[in-house]
C-alpha cells in the first residue's frame, strides 16, 4: 500500500509487541508525530503509554494479529515469536509487513536460518539437525556426533534460553528436549554485532560493528562497546557480511547480525534478528541516527539516516538483581545521574526478577577506555531490587 510513497504524517505503524523495543520505537516515531499502534497482552507493558493506540491481545494468536493488522498501514515486530500465518494473510491482502513473513519464517527457525546461510554462501559454524533431544543424545552415544557441541532449540529460544553447551557425556542431562541443531563449538575471540538497514527502494546502510562482553551467570550481554576493538579490515568484512545477509533475506527495516570473530580471525554469522536489537541501544545517544529511527526509515521506505558515530560508548544492560523478585525499585539513580555522559533508560517494567532486562545505560566519553571505566562504576552502583509496592 505505502511501499513507494513519500512520508505521510498519518501513516499508522503497527507493532506486534509492546516491550522495551516497542517503547523506544514509539518514542522515535514521536519525533515525526507518527501514530504508533501496538498489540500485546497487557496495558502495563513498557510501550503502552507511548502508543497512540494500544490493542490488548496475544501476538501469537492468529485472529488477534490479523484483526490488528487490518487497522494499520505498515506492520512490524519487536519479537520474532508471532503468528506467522496471519502475517502471510495480511501481506496477501495488501498490508505492508516488514520484515516480510517469508524472511521471518526462515529467521524464526534456527535450523532454516543455518541452511539459508549455507545456500547463500554466508559463513556460519557447521551444524547438524535433529528431530528431538533424544535423537541428539543417541547420536552422541553412538559417536556419530562428537563432543563438544552447542545444542540449540530450533524455535522459541532467546537471550541464551534454548542454548546448551554439551562438552562431554557428563552434560547429557542438560540436553533440551526439542527439535534442535548441534553446532560445532566455535573458538570465539570476540562476539560482534552489526545492525544493517534496508528500505524498499534497495538502499542499505550498516552501523559500525559493536563488541559484546557477556555476563557470566545470566548469559546476557553485559557491556557493549562502540566502536568494537577490531582491525579496520575485520570491521569492513563484518559490515559487508551484514549487508550481504540483509540483501539475501530481502528484509526491509533493521537486521541485527550477531557474529563470532574466531581465534583464527574468521568471521561467522551466529544469528540474526529482523528488528531493533539490544546491540543497537547505544545509537540512541551516540549516533546521528538511532537504530529505532533507522528502522522506521527502513519500513516506511524513507532515505536511510547517517550511521556516523558521534562519540565512543559503552552500554550496559540493567538486569534485575539476583535474589530479588517483586515490585521494581531502583537504587543508585542519583549517583549515576551525577556522572557526566551517563544516560539511563528505564523500561518501566513493574516487577523485577533475577536477570530480567529492566533498562540499559549508555555511557559516553571521549575514549572507549574512559567509557568502560565509567560503565563499571555504573554497574556497581545502579541496582534493580524488589522494593515495597506503592
Ligand atoms: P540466543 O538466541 O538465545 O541469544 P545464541 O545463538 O545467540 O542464542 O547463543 C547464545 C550464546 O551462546 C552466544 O552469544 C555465544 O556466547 C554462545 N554460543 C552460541 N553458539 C555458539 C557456538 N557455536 N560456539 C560457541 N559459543 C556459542
Amino acid at each position: 500500500m505505502k511501499q513507494s510513497s513519500a512520508f505521510q504524517q498519518n501513516t499508522r505503524v503497527g507493532i506486534l509487541g509492546a516491550g522495551q523495543l516497542g517503547k523506544m520505537l514509539a518514542i522515535a516515531a514521536a519525533d515525526w508525530h507518527l501514530p504508533i499502534h501496538a498489540l500485546d497482552r497487557s496495558r502495563d507493558f513498557p510501550a503502552a503509554p507511548y502508543c497512540a493506540q494500544f490493542t490488548e491481545g496475544d501476538f501469537k494468536d492468529p485472529e488477534a494479529v490479523y484483526a490488528f493488522g487490518k487497522t494499520v498501514d505498515v506492520l512490524t515486530i519487536e519479537i520474532e515469536h508471532v503468528a506467522l500465518d496471519a502475517l502471510f494473510r495480511l501481506e496477501s491482502e495488501g498490508v505492508v509487513v516488514h520484515p516480510r513473513p517469508s524472511a521471518l519464517a526462515v529467521i524464526k527457525d534456527k535450523g532454516l536460518q543455518k541452511q539459508f546461510w549455507v545456500q547463500h554462501g554466508l559463513p556460519s559454524s557447521p551444524f547438524r539437525l535433529y528431530d528431538s533431544g533424544e535423537a541428539l543424545r543417541e547420536a552422541l552415544r553412538s559417536g556419530r556426533e562428537k563432543y563438544p557441541i552447542v545444542q540449540k532449540a530450533r524455535t522459541e529460544g532467546y537471550d541464551g534460553r534454548g542454548v546448551a553447551v554439551i562438552r562431554s557425556e557428563k552434560y547429557l542431562p542438560k540436553i533440551l528436549d526439542a527439535p534442535c541443531l548441534a553446532e560445532d563449538l566455535v573458538p570465539i575471540h570476540k562476539e560482534l554485532a552489526v545492525i544493517a538497514c534496508r528500505n524498499a527502494s534497495g538502499e542499505t546502510k550498516a552501523f559500525p560493528a559493536v563488541e559484546m562482553t557477556f555476563h557470566s551467570e545470566a548469559n546476557l550481554v553485559e557491556f557493549l562497546l562502540c566502536p568494537a576493538r577490531i582491525d579496520p579490515h575485520v570491521e569492513k568484512a563484518a559490515e559487508e557480511l551484514a549487508l550481504h545477509a540483509i540483501e539475501a533475506l530481502d528484509v526491509c527495516g533493521l537486521l541485527a547480525v550477531e557474529l563470532f570473530l574466531t581465534t583464527s580471525g574468521e568471521l561467522l554469522i551466529n544469528e540474526v534478528a529482523p528488528r531493533p536489537h539490544n546491540s543497537g541501544h547505544h545509537t540512541i545517544n551516540n549516533s546521528y541516527t538511532s537504530q529505532f529511527e533507522q528502522h522506521l526509515r527502513g519500513i516506511l521506505n524513507l532515505p536511510l539516516g547517517s550511521v556516523q558515530v558521534q562519540s565512543p560508548a559503552a552500554m550496559l544492560n540493567l538486569l534485575g538483581e539476583p535474589g530479588h523478585s517483586g515490585p521494581a525499585h531502583y537504587q543508585g539513580m542519583e549517583a549515576c545521574l551525577a556522572m557526566e555522559g551517563v544516560k539511563v533508560h528505564l523500561y518501566g517494567k513493574a516487577m523485577t526478577q533475577p536477570h530480567r532486562k529492566m533498562g540499559h545505560v549508555t555511557v559516553l566519553a571521549e575514549s572507549l577506555e574512559a567509557a568502560i571505566e565509567k560503565a563499571e562504576q555504573v554497574r556497581d552502583v545502579l541496582k534493580v531490587v524488589a522494593g515495597q509496592e506503592r
